[in-house]
């Protein structure tokens, strides 16, 4: 971490959050750790939610046990939208289902993209989502000509958490491992144990081309804040208005607004 991201808005408001909750930044991301900040500028929007809102004791979770007792923790309500079972912490729930119910009074609806795995996610689900980027781009690689077999053998049988390193390193030199492999995998999944799904506090929603459907889930604490993810809502429980000065900047993509760590 440089000293100019200390001095940022981004961490200016996250010091301000974790301490009203009696934390440091280092006691949830080591400042060593070049990854974890790496993650926790892409998705770290959730740290600085309001105060209603319990975020993850640390920016990357290393196995179940450690995501089943927050989960536990935090708390979670489920209901069935279609014929999927969607589990939130319970503030996003009720904020959610105010959009949805907003969003059908108007004849529109908001509906979870890929059924229960549009929120709550376990530590497994995010490891299968991995691999399903992970493995497919190791072969996509040796057609190209970019990675030997022998390379990918290697990296096939690292520690999870050693994947996502090899990985971001090998996206600095242009082999990405996203589905489409232009751009980095993190646009497209989390890696593992730091999806703010485990978090509980994510919808991918299907409808999150419609500009009115955007307005409705802002209106009751949503927003994107995960760049190039679009269907992708991260439950803040703010006003728009109020994101600024929790570190967070407005980037517009396509005509759609994020708001996302301004780390600068
Ligand atoms: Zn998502």
């Amino acid at each position: 971490m440089s000293a100019t991201n200390q001095s940022s808005p981004f961490y200016t408001a996250l010091e301000r959050a974790l301490g009203q909750r009696g934390k440091k930044i280092e006691d949830i991301c080591p400042p060593d750790d070049q990854i974890a900040r790496r993650l926790l500028h892409d998705y770290g929007a959730m740290f600085v939610a309001h105060q209603t809102v319990v975020p993850p004791p640390v920016c990357v979770f290393d196995d179940e046990d450690a995501v089943t007792q927050f989960q536990k923790a935090a708390g979670r309500a489920t209901t069935t939208i279609g014929d999927a079972v969607i589990e939130l912490q319970p503030e996003a729930m009720t904020a959610l289902l105010r959009a949805r119910a907003a969003a059908r009074d108007e004849g529109l609806d908001i509906t979870p993209r890929d059924g229960a795995e549009a929120a709550r996610r376990s530590y497994a689900d995010t490891v299968r989502l991995w691999n399903s980027r992970f493995f497919p781009a190791l072969d996509h690689w040796i057609r190209a000509g970019r990675l030997t077999q022998p390379q990918t053998e290697t990296l096939r049988v690292l520690p999870v958490n050693k994947q996502v390193s090899a990985v971001l390193e090998l996206e600095q030199g242009g082999i990405f491992f996203s589905k489409d492999f232009s751009k980095s995998v993190l646009y497209s999944i989390a890696a593992p144990g730091t999806s703010q799904h485990i978090a509980m506090l994510a919808f991918d929603a299907n409808e999150f081309l419609d500009a009115r459907v955007r307005e409705l889930l802002a209106d009751n604490g949503w927003f994107q804040t995960v760049l190039s993810d679009l269907p992708h809502f991260t439950f803040l429980g703010l006003k728009e208005s109020e994101l600024p000065e929790r570190g967070l900047k407005r980037v517009e993509v396509d005509g759609q607004t994020f708001w996302i760590p301004d780390v600068a």
